[in-house]
């Protein structure tokens, strides 16, 4: 049992020593303690089935014990020596990592988080091409670093950030967007931006394969290849943002960006890749790797033994236990339930994404599609109260974010359904 301080003395510490940006999405929040595969405990022992992960970052499940085992093990053995001796935990890392990947992405550059990984992304496209101009999605969530806040294109997650180079092109969102399901008519924005807001010339880029932060908006279909044929005409590298579509969670390929028939030329990760542990990473060929030679490149912590044990660890648990496989098959069955609930129910206007990458949107009217933002916390609260906890996101806050550990089954997909039914029913 825990018997640690309990929720309103960390309340009250937060309140008064963490940053007052800091939100929670509970009118009570909760005290965390414990977490075991699909499971999370609080002070009080009660069990909440996850269907957030961490915002897609559990993969293998919380505190997986050949992760737990792996970190120790490294943590016991030496925890930082950096790029300036040798050490097997990185180089096997990155060599488990690039037989992941297609084509001739193989040289791996670790970082700390997500927002590293697309900073460095973001000036290896610039390096290489001598270019500065870089396209990135509206809708899109990047990082909050000043690169990468630039290339994220939501009010919400901008500050007063220096926009240089940064064009924004229309979202491919098949719910909202003007050309529905039609990529191709999307793509000629990217074509546009190209003729009359650059040179004609552009560094790259870069796109998630469904955004996650922008509420599971699944890219209209054509959309990614004929935009990377028009980038790459314009001498551009197409980056990949795979912090959340990547690592299996869409269940039906490994990377979100082969859903979409694409190669891309830089791939990036983090969350899911270290199923909890800080650590994030850039995928790129070994030709584009080498402008990086130019200058020093230098992470202090980046690449760790303790992070990349744990993250060939995460590879190896992926493949043990078929996680791609349950999150392609269940993933499935719980997007097949969730259309049922929208029959059932006209607050869900829309049921999308893949695998595990599942979003609901709600909203009053499904005519207008009024954003139903109350509505969704206190079906939110609803479903805490029951033991059931879910994420939400997008612009306008009113879509939930199923994204649970790739461990999660049938019978817990049953059990949120029925916790979703009757929260919507109570409304
Ligand atoms: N890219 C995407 C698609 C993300 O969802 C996030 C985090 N929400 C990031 C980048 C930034 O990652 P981090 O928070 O680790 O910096």
């Amino acid at each position: 049992p825990y018997d640690g301080p309990r929720a309103e003395e960390i309340f009250r510490k937060r309140a008064e020593f963490l940053s007052p940006s800091l939100f929670h999405f509970y009118d009570r929040p909760l005290n965390i303690v414990d977490g075991k595969m699909q499971y999370l405990f609080d002070e009080d022992g009660r069990r909440y089935l996850d269907a957030f992960g961490g915002i897609a970052t559990v993969c293998c499940g919380h505190c997986h014990p050949d992760v737990v085992e792996a970190i120790v093990k490294q943590a016991k053995r030496i925890q930082h020596s950096t790029v300036l001796y040798l050490n097997h935990a990185i180089a096997d890392f990155a060599e488990a990592l690039a037989s992941k990947m297609p084509g001739d992405l193989k040289v791996v550059f670790f970082t700390n988080s997500g927002t590293e990984a697309n900073e460095l992304a973001l000036m290896i496209a610039r390096l290489y091409t001598g270019c500065n101009d870089i396209i990135s999605l509206r809708n899109g969530y990047h990082g909050n670093a000043a690169g990468t806040m630039g290339a994220t294109a939501q009010s919400n997650w901008k500050f007063n950030v220096v926009q240089t180079g940064v064009h924004h092109a229309v979202n491919p969102d098949p719910y909202r967007g003007a050309f529905g399901s039609d990529g191709e008519k999307y793509a000629r924005d990217v074509q546009e931006i190209i003729e009359f807001g650059t040179t004609g010339r552009v560094a790259g880029f870069i796109s998630e394969a469904i955004q996650g932060v922008g509420g599971i908006v699944e890219l209209a279909p054509g959309y990614l290849p004929a935009a990377y044929d028009m980038v790459r005409k314009a001498g551009g590298l197409c980056i990949a943002d795979e912090v959340q579509a990547g690592v299996a969670r869409t269940g039906s390929h490994f990377w979100g960006f082969e859903g979409h028939g694409v190669i891309p030329d830089i791939v990036t990760m983090a969350k899911g890749i270290g199923n909890g542990i800080p650590i994030g990473a850039v995928v790129t060929t070994p030709e584009i790797a080498q402008v990086l030679t130019r200058r020093s490149y230098f992470n202090t912590f980046g690449g760790n033994p303790v992070s990349t044990a744990g993250g060939h660890a995460v590879l190896k648990v992926l493949e043990k236990e078929k996680l791609q496989e349950n999150a392609y098959v269940v993933g499935s069955y719980l997007k097949e339930r969730l259309n049922m609930l929208k029959e059932k129910h006209d607050i869900i206007g829309d049921v999308r994404g893949k695998g595990f990458l599942l979003g609901v949107e709600l909203v009053t009217d499904r005519e207008k599609k009024t954003p139903a933002k109350a509505e969704i916390s206190h079906v939110m609260n609803h479903m805490k109260d029951m033991g059931v906890l879910v994420g939400k996101g997008g612009f306008y806050g009113n879509v939930f974010r199923v994204t649970p550990p790739l461990c999660f089954t049938k019978e817990d997909s049953d059990f949120f359904i029925e916790a979703m039914d009757i929260s919507l029913s109570k409304l």
